[in-house]
């Protein structure tokens, strides 16, 4: 919701200074999806706000439901007629973590991933960013869904760091206690690796998570997977980490996602810690292991069995990793499937 469109009208309405903190409230921590539901002002205003403002800059399209019930995605379509989509995912009992876009499909075609097959529209505002925010908030209260929202992850379509601008403005709006007022530690940022993105992310926004889609660490077979990598191959992501270790004390996820002979061999796992320890701040690198959920026909998810073999020998190498269990497969809603459809 465009807040400062609703600090205007009730301005226009010569509403006192304290309304606007009432329907803020209402709306952002609240939840409340119609000014209708807004009790605590007058009928009369109601009816104005709701004429002259919309609380969400889409309209939801669709939404589906794993069978587990752990995972749910909606399709959401833009005043402009573009799709996107976000999920919600519960990983523990009545914890709620969101996985929002921050651009209508994505320019890095990455070879593993339904965004980038297809292509790059546009990139969304901030308002569009913080209301799938909005959007789950809504739903949880429609739907009765027990929990707490808690957790908030820049993992669905597009990279956040090519929309520097608007990304921004929807973490300040996330953490501002005025608006949502989430915890900067709440939120996670996640990137293919752009280094001035990453450079940015530790000056404006220190407490908030970085997320790195590493997947390979040898660049010939990164470069094949994710073109990004011949701009910003493994080097410069590696002096780029170091530089955002320079400014924060803090933990990067590295997210890896395994691939049948691809990149889950006893030699990839190797390159994999030879590229850790060659970062430096090994204590504050955390591998983060997912089985490729399918998008394509050409590669496969590596089985249990190599996985947990790949993650034992990391772990007897010292490094810091997991196994994540990917939520929303039977939906699409996994990890690389948003394909806006
Ligand atoms: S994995 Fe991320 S960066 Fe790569 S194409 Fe998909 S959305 Fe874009």
């Amino acid at each position: 919701m465009d807040v400062s469109l609703l600090a205007k009208l009730l301005e226009d309405n010569n509403q006192p200074k304290f309304r606007l903190e009432q329907v803020k409230k209402a709306i952002f921590q609240d939840g409340v999806f119609s000014f209708e539901n807004i009790t605590t002002i007058s009928k009369e205003l109601r009816e104005k706000l709701k004429e002259n403002l919309d609380i969400l800059s889409f309209f939801p399209d669709k939404t589906l439901v794993s069978k587990d019930k752990r995972s749910i995605k909606a399709l959401l379509k833009l005043k402009d007629g573009n799709l996107i989509e976000t999920v919600f995912i519960s990983p523990k009992p009545n914890i709620w973590s969101a996985c929002i876009s921050s651009q209508v499909g994505c320019p890095l075609g990455c070879g593993f991933c339904a965004t980038g097959k297809g292509g790059f529209k546009r990139n969304l505002t901030a308002e569009e960013i913080t209301d799938q925010i909005l959007y789950w908030k809504q739903y949880m209260k429609k739907k009765g869904l027990a929990g707490v929202f808690s957790n908030i992850v820049y993992m669905g379509m597009g990279e956040p760091f090519l929309n520097w601008e608007e990304v921004s403005k929807s973490l300040r709006n996330l953490t501002d206690p005025d608006l949502f007022g989430f915890s900067s530690r709440s939120i996670s940022v996640s990137t293919a690796g752009i280094p001035e993105g990453i450079e940015k992310l530790a000056m404006k926004f220190p407490q908030i998570n970085l997320a790195v889609s590493l997947h390979f660490s040898a660049d010939e077979k990164r470069d094949k997977f994710m073109p990004i990598n011949k701009k910003h191959n493994l080097e410069k992501l590696k002096n780029s980490l170091r530089s955002y270790f320079t400014h924060c004390n803090r933990k990067v996820f590295l997210e890896y996602i395994l691939l049948e002979n691809v990149n889950d061999s006893l030699e990839d796992a190797q390159d994999l810690i030879k590229y850790l320890k060659s970062i430096g701040n090994f204590h504050l690198l955390h591998v983060n292991l997912i089985r490729y959920n399918s998008t394509s026909d050409k590669l496969k998810p590596s089985s249990s069995s190599v996985a947990r073999e790949f993650k034992n020998y990391l772990l007897r190498n010292g490094v810091n990793v997991t196994i994540r269990k990917s939520l929303g497969e039977d939906i699409q809603g996994a990890c690389g499937q948003l394909a806006g459809r």
